[in-house]
């Protein structure tokens, strides 16, 4: 695919908003340091790190501008001097740039959590982008505070990497807006809501408010559980959510006081150490749990995929196809509305693969299901139930719309002139019988047959054709 060049307007539009947010992000982080250094949150660089990774076409030359320029703004408003604005700014971006180096070396699959092993290389990526973060600390921290920079280095780092770990998941699996699509055949089950989607979040928050009653260093593990399972049962970008309120809440919580611990000097640095360390490995526990569940969920789906489809033509298989008609039909029984089932079969097709062997034999089946697919409409069904046969349901339709798709499909089958491999080129026929009932009935089996006779007939009378029954004319006697 060719990459398109964006107007100026839209590089200055991507430089502003990028600006914008790592501003934002920036001030936000300023301003959490008067909540206690616990809660000392930092979260530009996990910010801009997961949306460069998210939105690649964040990541020209303007884009990167304009979060230098929010970072360096930041500093500057909030009366950094210029040096020290510069110096923090260069290691905000080194961080931001060694991390999307690093995801830029994994798969897709593990920069969208979606495998087992993807929150160990997340962790692995959080970890060095962090040690690179600290090296600021390591420079800074002697001139404020006269330690040793080794010290200086590790409380930086640990600092990065708690926003990282907490930040980064939410932003890799943030959900494709643009894919987002309201599902208005599948009404939301509001009970089924209440009891089951809700539960496990509502267990999280009650071990929130056990941790504030207990007190201690172990309310920090309390909501465990509860976050494993909101892990289980939610998607991805949830449970993430859920364990960024998580951190948060553990920092801010502890940093205020809400959780009594029996420790003098919460914000003394070995136990700001201690803390921020602590939750961020927690937090690996859960995302865990929701990328393996993302994994088998994606696993799943593709193995249904499979079970339910055709490998040559894609089409519904026998069963699929059985299962799906059965259950269109009921409803279409229940809402006493008509339907027609046709039957369509090749005409000589073992001539084909006599002539041009079993793959020209293979094209043809290809070529016929796009053929077929396309006369019908959106709301049918279409399978491959046997080597060159084909079903398909069509609902609402009475006599004279049924024939005038199974002629479409004849006559575009007819006319088409189908490539096979090495120049050779071929034309086939089909031959469609059909079946039609004013009042549908859940009996795929029973239409099938009546269908099939009609289909015989029109091989008798010379294929090439379609010939119909009514099923409550014929039905009834099979
Ligand atoms: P008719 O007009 O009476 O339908 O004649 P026909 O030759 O199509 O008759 P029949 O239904 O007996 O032949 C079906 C042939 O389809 C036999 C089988 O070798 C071939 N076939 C079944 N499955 C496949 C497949 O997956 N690929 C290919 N190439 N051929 C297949
Ligand atoms: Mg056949
Ligand atoms: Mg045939």
């Amino acid at each position: 695919m060719m990459e398109t060049n964006p107007a100026w307007t839209d590089k200055l539009k991507i430089a502003i908003l990028t600006c914008a947010i790592v501003l934002a992000a920036c001030l936000l982080g300023i301003l959490s340091r008067s909540m206690g250094h616990l809660a000392g949150l930092w979260p530009a660089n996990a910010l801009l790190l997961g949306m460069l990774v998210r939105f690649p076409q964040l990541s020209k030359l303007y884009g990167w501008l304009g979060a230098i320029l929010g970072y360096l703004a930041s500093g500057l408003l909030t009366g950094i001097s210029w040096q020290d604005s510069l110096l923090i700014s260069a290691g905000n971006l080194v961080c931001v740039i060694t991390g999307y180096m690093l995801f830029s070396w994994l798969g897709e699959e593990h920069r969208r959590l979606k495998h087992p092993l993807s929150v160990l290389y997340l962790a692995l990526v959080a970890f060095f982008s962090a040690a690179v973060a600290g090296v600021v600390g390591a420079i800074a921290d002697p001139l404020l505070t006269n330690d040793i920079p080794l010290k200086g280095w590790i409380f930086w780092s640990v600092t990065e990497l708690v926003n990282l770990v907490a930040i980064l998941p939410v932003m890799l699996s943030l959900p494709d807006i643009t894919k987002f699509r309201i599902n208005r055949r599948r009404p939301i089950d509001v009970y089924r809501l209440k009891i089951g989607k809700v539960l496990p979040v509502v267990t999280l928050l009650f071990s929130f408010v056990l941790g504030i009653l207990v007190g201690g260093p172990g309310a920090l593990t309390f909501p465990i559980p509860a976050l494993l399972w909101c892990a289980l049962s939610y998607d991805i970008f949830t449970a993430s959510l859920l364990t960024l309120l998580y951190s948060a809440w553990v920092l801010i919580s502890m940093s205020l006081g809400y959780i009594p611990i029996s420790i003098v000097n919460m914000n003394s640095r070995p136990m700001l150490l201690s803390i921020r360390l602590g939750v961020s490995l927690l937090a690996l526990a859960p995302l865990t749990v929701a990328s393996v569940m993302a994994a088998r969920e994606d696993l799943l789906r593709h193995l249904e995929y499979i079970a339910e489809h055709d490998q040559l033509t894609t089409l519904l298989n026998r069963r699929a196809f059985y299962d799906r008609a059965l259950r269109l039909l009921t409803r279409l029984a229940g809402q006493k509305r008509p339907v027609a089932v046709l039957m369509l079969d090749i005409d000589k097709f073992k001539n084909v693969n006599d002539t041009h062997g079993h793959a020209g034999g293979d094209r043809v089946l290809l070529a016929f299901a796009h053929i077929a697919s396309a006369a019908l409409r959106d709301v049918d069904i279409l399978g491959r139930i046997g080597g060159e046969e084909f079903a398909a349901i069509l609902p609402g339709c009475g006599r004279d719309e049924a024939e005038r798709i199974a002629q479409r499909i004849r006559n575009s089958l007819a006319n088409k002139i189908i490539d096979l491999a090495e120049g050779q080129e071929i034309s086939v026929t089909v031959s469609i019988g059909f079946t039609f009932v004013h009042q549908a009935v859940p009996d795929i089996e029973a239409l099938l047959v009546v269908a099939d006779k009609a289909l015989y007939r029109a091989k008798e009378n010379g294929r090439n054709r379609v010939e119909s029954d009514n099923f409550d004319d014929v039905g009834a006697s099979t």
